[in-house]
């Protein structure tokens, strides 16, 4: 059969057949099923460095779009528009040369035992046809990320608003308006308008400290002038369990931020939790004293952390991870007690194994001549493949000022004996894995994450003939791991606490505050941007607020 006419060079025609000319493509009829739940920063990274053209690749979410999350905050106050920091998914998957199919639906179940997955679509107006459909995978990448916690506590669902995804920043932008309109209305007592004005932030991360700054700039330069009647009565509060704000970053950033926040007259509450959300109060209690008090509020977001969603829940009950709190993977991405299913980014954590788990087991295969002890040459053929498997070591060695692992063993070397026995080898080893750690929640892991795995994927034949992660020490003898697990890179973290000033945690315990740091801020931001498309509508976006103000129209 003849499926491809070409010119050759030499100006001939050249007619290929399928299985000649490609020896490398894999025909559809073996490809694997790959299916992608989610369309956020990890199955979006993931998509666009997958080689679509080895695998049968089907993405299933509610959102046809990938937003750019970190500039939600910007998008509640008119800095930036909702359009410019998003990009449809069918442009993403558009470059693959239609490789990758897209089916805009949630997905409701995921079944384990029979590798098949049940979603449905959800559409407002009235469509013809089934809106569900189920899907059969050889692998799935779970990256539905992560929904709103709540804690439970009463009225917080009906009567607060969230900043998760941009139908939530859209909502807000509105809302806020609202708030303005109605102060102004004329038959309304000063206290009404007061009520009206009080917005009020519950949890004080980075989401919640960001929408304060952005809702105070909006305030002080533009909403002064339009509503000059009611400006006086505005008041924005900050409600956090903690004792202070930003508590993630360093101390530096987080008293920087107390500071300017009670120039600018933003209230900073520590030391109270929330109990309960009603239309009108919100009511909370002191931790100190314990005494509740209520106080009326026009506007409340909830910005206090993230859960696990219902089908992960649900998926996690399946495979016997009930009674965690959240997804557990093992350092290669994949979901404990599964062969088939990936999850990363906010939907998943990975579940560090303990070198103390190993330790008998590292220590046999580094015996080589089964003298019961290490000696160091013995130790440092392994020394390479210990760091390379447990993440750990090198956090406890940076931590400890420490430039080789070797040196943990020699204090446990005496003067006389250049060796060390088992009891010994533990005893140096032992607190390493007290630097076990958990990554954060950002765009940044899952990012790195949704790259990780598609390298991973690319390459699977590769490395299944010519594996390249660390030995296995507990595994049969002397085999390898196909890849080496996953590394986080930590570039720093951003906090922009308005008035064109910011805040940048970067590596090296390096730490910048003021206005450069909003340039270094706008920069980087820019550059992250997905495509060149939505970097420029950005950068309009900010250019025109510079000089137009932000637009108080509510749509
Ligand atoms: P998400 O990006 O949330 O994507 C989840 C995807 O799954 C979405 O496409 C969703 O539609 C889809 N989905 C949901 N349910 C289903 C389902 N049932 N079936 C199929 N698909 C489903 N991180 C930083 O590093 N820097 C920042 O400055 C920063 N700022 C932030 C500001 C805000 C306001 C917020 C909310 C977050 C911010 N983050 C930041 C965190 C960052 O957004 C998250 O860590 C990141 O989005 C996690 O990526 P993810 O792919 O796991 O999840
Ligand atoms: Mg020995």
């Amino acid at each position: 059969e003849l499926s491809v006419v070409q010119w050759s060079s030499s100006g001939g025609l050249v007619a290929y057949s399928d299985s000649r000319s490609q020896p490398d493509e894999v025909p559809a009829s073996i490809k694997k099923k790959v299916v992608v739940l989610g369309t956020g920063w990890a199955g979006t990274s993931f998509l666009k460095d997958l080689d679509a053209s080895m695998y049968d690749v089907q993405v299933v979410s509610p959102r046809n779009y990938f937003a750019f999350t970190p500039l939600l905050p910007s998008v509640t106050c008119g800095t930036v528009e909702a359009r410019s920091i998003v990009e449809p998914v069918r442009n993403i998957i558009k470059k693959r040369n239609g490789e990758i199919q897209f089916w805009e639906a949630d997905c409701l179940k995921i079944d384990a035992e029979n590798n098949k997955i049940f979603c449905k679509a959800n559409f407002d107006n009235n469509t013809v046809g089934s809106e569900e459909f189920s899907l059969e995978y050889d692998y799935l990448v779970v990256a539905v990320g992560a929904q709103v916690n709540t804690f439970n506590t009463p009225g917080v669902k009906e009567n607060c608003h969230f900043l998760k995804d941009l139908e939530d920043a859209q909502r807000l932008r509105r809302t806020v308006i609202d708030c303005f309109e109605k102060a102004v209305l004329p038959d309304l007592t000063e206290e009404e308008r007061r009520t009206n004005l009080h917005f009020v932030i519950v949890g004080g991360g980075p989401t919640g400290v960001e929408f304060a700054a952005e809702l105070h700039d909006f305030l002080i330069e533009d909403l002064v002038n339009i509503y000059p009647t009611v400006k006086d009565l505005v008041k924005i509060s900050v409600v956090q369990s903690g004792d202070h704000i930003l508590n993630t970053f360093d101390e530096r950033i987080s008293s920087f931020a107390e500071q300017k926040f009670s120039r600018d007259g933003i209230e900073v509450q520590t030391g109270c939790r929330v109990v309960s959300v009603s239309d009108k109060e919100i009511t909370m209690k002191m931790k100190p004293t314990g005494e509740l008090c209520s106080i009326p509020h026009g506007l409340v977001l909830w910005s206090t952390g993230i859960s696990t969603r219902p089908v992960v829940k649900d998926f996690m009950e399946q495979i016997g991870q009930g009674k965690r709190r959240i997804l557990a993977t093992n350092e290669w991405l994949r979901v404990k007690e599964t062969e088939n299913v990936y999850a990363l980014g906010d939907c998943a954590t990975i579940d560090q194994r303990k070198i103390m788990d190993d330790i008998v087991a590292i220590f046999e295969a580094a015996d080589t001549d089964n003298s019961g002890t290490l000696t160091m040459v013995e130790f440092r053929a392994v020394v390479d493949d210990i760091i390379a498997r447990y993440p750990q070591v090198e956090t406890y060695l940076n931590n400890q000022h420490l430039g080789d692992l070797t040196d943990l063993l020699k204090d446990a070397m005496s003067e006389d004996k250049k060796e060390v026995d088992i009891e010994g080898f533990k005893k140096a080893i032992h607190l390493v894995d007290s630097q076990t750690t958990s990554l954060p929640a950002t765009a940044q892991v899952a990012g790195q994450q949704g790259k990780y795995l598609a390298k991973c994927f690319n390459r699977k034949n590769q490395c299944k003939e010519h594996p390249e992660g660390p030995r296995r020490f507990a595994g049969p003898g002397g085999t390898r791991h196909f890849f080496a697990p996953f590394r986080y890179k930590h570039f720093g973290q951003f906090a922009p606490l308005g008035g064109e000033q910011a805040a940048a945690e970067l590596p090296g315990d390096w730490v910048s505050m003021g206005h450069s740091t909003q340039w270094l801020w706008y920069s980087v931001y820019a550059s992250k941007q997905v495509s060149w498309r939505t970097r420029m509508l950005v950068v309009s976006d900010w250019t025109r607020r510079f000089i137009f103000g932000r637009d108080s129209s509510r749509i």
